[in-house]
């Protein structure tokens, strides 16, 4: 462990966390300088990242992953200017212009005949902070005339250790609207099964990555049995995300688990290009 001194504040710094907080260090005044102007001139964009039926492999949906587009800086992924974005409290301000154009693309599909298919957003754990959420949602998916359950929602586990009653409250609303609430990075937090006990969800999302660390594979492998047949149990659809190989693959579909998500499948795409892969999909 270190003390390190940036831009007047000291900062602990230990090993591989030391480029990171470099990095982010770097971006931070940048991107809060940027932001406002960055959402009016549409900056942001998202890609859609398919998520397969695994028996079938045919697509089932797709979750809406934000990026910018930076005039200067170029191509930036989430994971650099969330966190700084969810600190000063724009990822709101952010997240309803997605979800927004999440709607209209919804919209456009409706319009123009397509086969349609379900898109998750994400919600941040700061998202529920505002009261303003739910009315949001609900004025959304009316303006655009679009059926709640295809603007499916993603909500971070972690979000249930700050404000659990919260938690139970916003996803009981958002149900009785129509919308699916899926809980996203389950058995990553510190109460997963608490959580579980208490909140109602429609669907659970377990990432792969967070087994991964384990010492033995083989561990890793029975503990997401044990969680597949558990889900089971409570009649609980579960997706798996971050399935990157085909032996990945092959093993999900020896446990009896339903729904993937993963690069093994396809990386997140521009809109254009899910598309395509929805033409073909129908045509076969
Ligand atoms: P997440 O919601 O857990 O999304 C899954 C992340 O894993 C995505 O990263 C996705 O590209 C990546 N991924 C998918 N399959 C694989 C795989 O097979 N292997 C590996 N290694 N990674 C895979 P991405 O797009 O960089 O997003 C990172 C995080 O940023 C998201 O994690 C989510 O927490 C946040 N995020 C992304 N878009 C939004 C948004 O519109 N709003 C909010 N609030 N957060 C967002
Ligand atoms: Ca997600
Ligand atoms: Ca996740
Ligand atoms: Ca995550």
């Amino acid at each position: 462990l270190a003390l390190k001194k940036v831009k007047g504040r000291y900062f602990m710094t230990c090993g591989e966390y030391d480029e990171t907080m470099h990095q982010r260090l770097i971006d931070e005044q940048g991107f809060i300088n940027d932001m406002n102007k960055a959402l009016t001139n549409r900056e942001f964009l998202f890609y859609l990242q398919p998520k397969y039926e695994l028996s079938t492999s045919r697509i089932i949906g797709a979750e809406a992953l934000v990026r910018w587009l930076h005039p200067q800086k170029g191509f930036i992924e989430p994971n650099r200017f969330i966190p700084i974005f969810e600190e000063n409290g724009f990822i709101f301000s952010l997240d309803k212009y997605i979800w927004e154009e999440v709607c209209k693309l919804l919209r456009r599909w409706l319009d123009e005949g397509r086969p349609i298919h379900p898109i998750s957003v994400n919600i941040s754990r700061v998202d529920l902070y505002s009261d303003e959420l739910v009315g949001f949602l609900d004025e959304l998916i009316k303006k655009y005339n679009i059926p709640a359950r295809l603007l499916e929602l993603e909500l971070t586990e972690s979000a249930y250790f700050n404000n659990p009653e919260q938690i139970v409250d916003i996803t009981q609303k958002l149900q009785k609207m129509g919308f699916i609430i899926l809980m996203d990075d389950f058995g990553s937090g510190y109460s997963s099964l608490n959580m579980l006990k208490d909140v109602n969800v429609n669907v659970l999302k377990v990432d792969l990555k967070f087994l991964q660390n384990t010492s033995q594979n083989n561990r890793s492998g029975r503990i997401l049995n044990a969680v597949v047949y558990m889900a089971k149990c409570l009649e609980l659809p579960i997706i798996i995300e971050g399935v990157e190989t085909l032996q990945q693959s092959e093993f999900l579909q020896s446990i009896g688990c339903s729904w993937v998500q993963g690069y093994y499948y396809s990386r997140p795409i521009p809109v254009k290009d899910y598309e395509k892969l929805i033409d073909q999909m129908e045509y076969l």
